[in-house]
């Protein structure tokens, strides 16, 4: 199957992209064809304001997909701005996405009051759930990873797919969404992980600041003493605890430890920054050892191996369509 996926380059990435995203990306590239790219005309639905760090973002970004195990061997690296074909095949999207239908895309509504402070009444923001449809059926991809929040835009693609394909013939097909079976990660504030709540941990964080941040991180309230038993399942903590501790016996430790009020939360915090340290110390030691140069390399490498791809859908979107070039 062919798979694809992106992020926004909107900054460096951190450990929700790890745990939500990239894990899951590494293991697909050995089964499948994998393309994964760095949406960068997506960064700027939220962030046309202030493009200075744009392209430095979309290196980080790239640079973070490899330190994390996404391998240029296996799969294609690329940049969304590098491939023109999907402005292309937006456009021509626009035409058959209603706006109405637009409107009614619950992320759509959510982070225009999540960043209530930004003026997001503008044509781009509104579609670009046309510009997601375009970025997946330009390869025509069979399966999308993507979380929960998600699948309602896979959706959309599949109805435009199926629209495109009602009026001008068999083209597409309906991609469908790989669903995360892994737990999104909350920040360390215990609230939603998101940058401008700054309670995320980036991957390239030195070390000392990384076990700060864990050692600092809220737990379950019932917890305010010692002796207060707690719930793993109302804590943060152990969100990372089922991504990074492996072992089954150290999670009975923390279950049992934690609601009969046998262990401290200092314990419990010890024991994820041992099992975290292997797993951030390799993609730190990884992420500094790549430079940018030899990054910008890849993505240009992945840039000509999905222009190809984009540009074989094009000719048989221009010739379904029927225009003259
Ligand atoms: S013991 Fe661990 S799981 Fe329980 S509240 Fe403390 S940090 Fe959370």
């Amino acid at each position: 199957m062919r798979i694809l996926s992106g992020m926004r380059a909107t900054g460096k990435l951190h450990l929700g992209h790890l745990v939500g995203a990239l894990q899951t990306w590494a293991k697909l590239q050995k089964e499948h064809e994998t393309f994964y790219f760095v949406a960068d005309w997506h960064a700027l639905t939220t962030h046309y304001d202030d493009t200075s760090k744009l392209r430095q973002n979309t290196i980080e970004v790239a640079k973070g997909f490899i330190a994390c195990g996404i391998d240029p061997g296996k799969s294609v690296v690329f940049v969304q701005s590098g491939v023109k074909e999907h402005a292309e095949l937006f456009l021509i999207f626009s035409m058959l996405a209603p706006v109405g239908r637009l409107e009614r895309i619950p992320t759509y509504k959510e982070i225009k009051s999540e960043l209530d402070y930004k003026d997001l009444s503008s044509v781009g923001f509104l579609s670009y759930p046309v510009l997601q449809a375009a970025d997946i059926l330009i390869y025509r991809a069979g399966g999308v990873p993507v979380g929960e929040d998600q699948v309602y835009h896979i959706e959309f693609t599949r109805e435009i797919a199926r629209r495109f394909n009602y009026y001008f013939g068999e083209v597409f097909p309906e991609p469908k969404p790989l669903l995360s079976t892994v737990p999104k990660l909350l920040g360390t504030d215990g609230r939603k992980m998101s940058k401008s709540y700054g309670n995320v941990i980036e991957l390239d964080t030195p070390k000392d600041e990384a076990e700060r941040k864990i050692l600092r991180m809220v737990t379950d309230p019932a917890r305010k003493r010692r002796t207060d038993p707690g719930d793993p399942e109302k804590c943060p903590v152990w969100g990372y605890h089922k991504a990074f501790t492996k072992s089954e016996e150290e999670k009975c430790w923390i279950m049992e430890g934690c609601t009969k009020a046998k262990i401290g939360c200092v314990d419990c915090k010890k024991l994820l920054l041992k099992n975290m340290a292997p797993v951030l110390d390799e993609i730190r030691e990884r992420y500094e050892s790549l430079p940018n140069e030899y990054v910008i390399d890849v993505v240009r490498e992945g840039c000509k191996k999905a222009k190809e791809e984009a540009e074989k859908t094009m000719m048989l979107v221009r010739q379904s369509v029927n225009t003259l070039f």
